[in-house]
């Protein structure tokens, strides 16, 4: 396993319990500091597929994050849609993200690397892979230190500017936007009204130049995004002076002084052209197989799916009858993976033309939408349920990352 991210975690304990002895190679070292919110949102099925992994993880991990509690959109400072988790809309529960728990990333991966310890996960931090070379038999990796290491198989989940994607030729395809967006981490309000809050999703916010802003908690505070223009002053909107001035247009002007955690972010809406490498010893997870703008909310929940399936697809490749059912058997998981990878793409892409509006259609689109929706549910659910895309998965299925 090349990263100790929540994805390298996921899948090094998803191949413990299928008991494949596992060693997570991590370049920074054990006492690091994971800063910011980052991947709040973990989506019903991420929480299964942690069960599903060790019974009793996902509820854990959702115990410790708080329950989404709502959804409210917000169309020039109107509120226009407001639901509560577990409301009866239409005779049946309404087809949105209703079970979700929100919580710091970093309190995800203390959950996940506790139990790769109870598991007998090996971690090697402080040793950062520079090559992998794949053999029909097996893969060869070289550290920064001049050591090597041979393995049966790699999962590369060593993010971003994965190392491992490059080793094995593969590149990203997609593009990437020219406009930041600002996420502002602020602490929960000392009248506790911070957890009760509902996500909302402000669609162009008079005094902020129509901009949208939105804003989640999580348990331990609250995030705030602010949709930036290609020409803004991402570094002044960014500043304590800029995020006191803009977050007080849409919050009490209280968290403008509470800030933790300032990031500047640019959406990249990219996947890898293959997940595996020509001799299906190697499969890519995470944000080194793909990268989505954070609305839709695909990239974690959608990484933690690539990485319990490629610890399956090798724990069962290595209990193959013949190395070309193990081949096959990479192979189809690299496939699976990647077409959910670009259903992903296209979805956080959608999300994006929604909240943008760039085009005239979209613009007219949303505006109805907002007229519509104190009177017509589904209008609002699909203002409300634009930036998140997180519908109901299909009938049977758990898979819709
Ligand atoms: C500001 C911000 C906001 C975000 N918001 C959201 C959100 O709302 N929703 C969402 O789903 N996602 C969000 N994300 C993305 C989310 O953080 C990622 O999806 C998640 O971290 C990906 O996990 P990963 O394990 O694939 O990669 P990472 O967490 O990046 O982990 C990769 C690991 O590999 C290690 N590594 C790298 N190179 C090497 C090497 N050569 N050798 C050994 N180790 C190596 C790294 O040190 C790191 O520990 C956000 C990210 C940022 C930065």
């Amino acid at each position: 396993m090349v990263g100790a991210g929540p994805v390298g975690l996921i899948a090094a304990l998803g191949l413990a319990r299928r008991g494949v002895p596992v060693v997570v190679l991590e370049a920074e070292p054990r006492d690091r500091v994971r800063p910011g919110s980052r991947a709040i949102v973990l989506a019903y099925p991420t929480l299964r597929r942690f069960d599903s992994v060790l019974p009793g993880l996902g509820r854990e991990i959702s115990a410790a994050g708080l329950g989404v509690r709502g959804y409210d959109a917000y169309y020039e400072n109107r509120r226009v849609f407001h639901y509560r988790t577990g409301e009866n809309v239409l005779g049946r529960i309404a087809p949105m993200p209703a079970l979700a728990t929100s919580l710091p990333q970093k309190v995800t991966e203390t959950y996940l690397y506790q139990a790769c310890i109870d598991s007998g996960v090996e971690f090697r931090w402080g040793t950062a892979v520079t090559g992998i070379q794949t053999r029909g038999d097996g893969v060869g990796i070289a550290f920064e230190t001049g050591e090597t290491l041979d393995v049966a198989y790699v999962i590369g989940a060593d993010g971003a500017r994965s190392r491992v994607r490059r080793e094995i030729g593969a590149t990203m395809q997609g593009h990437t936007d020219d406009a930041p967006f600002i996420i502002v981490d602020v602490e929960d309000a000392p009248d506790g009204s911070t957890p009760a809050m509902s996500a909302m999703f402000r669609y162009r916010t008079p005094g902020l130049d129509g901009r949208n802003v939105m804003h989640m908690p999580f348990k331990g505070g609250m995030r705030i995004d602010l949709q930036c223009a290609p020409t803004d002053d991402a570094d002044y909107l960014s500043s304590p002076e800029g995020i006191r001035d803009w977050t007080s247009r849409v919050v009490d002007p209280w968290y403008g002084d509470h800030v933790t955690w300032v990031s500047t972010y640019r959406f990249h809406q990219v996947v890898a052209d293959s997940y595996t490498d020509t001799h299906h010893r190697v499969l890519l997870a995470g944000e080194a197989a793909h990268l989505f703008a954070p609305w839709g909310g695909r990239g974690l929940n959608s990484g933690v799916l690539d990485a319990t399936d490629a610890a399956t697809a090798i724990a069962d490749a290595l209990a193959a009858a013949t190395p070309v059912r193990a081949r096959e058997l990479i192979e189809r998981c690299a496939r699976k993976r990647r077409e959910w990878g670009l259903r992903n793409r296209d979805v956080s892409s959608r999300a994006l033309r929604i909240m943008r509006a760039s085009e005239a259609g979209m613009h007219r689109k949303r505006a109805l939408a907002a007229r519509l929706a104190p009177v017509c549910w589904p209008a609002g659910a699909w203002l409300a349920n634009g930036p998140t895309q997180l519908g109901m998965p299909p009938l049977g299925s758990l898979d819709f990352y």
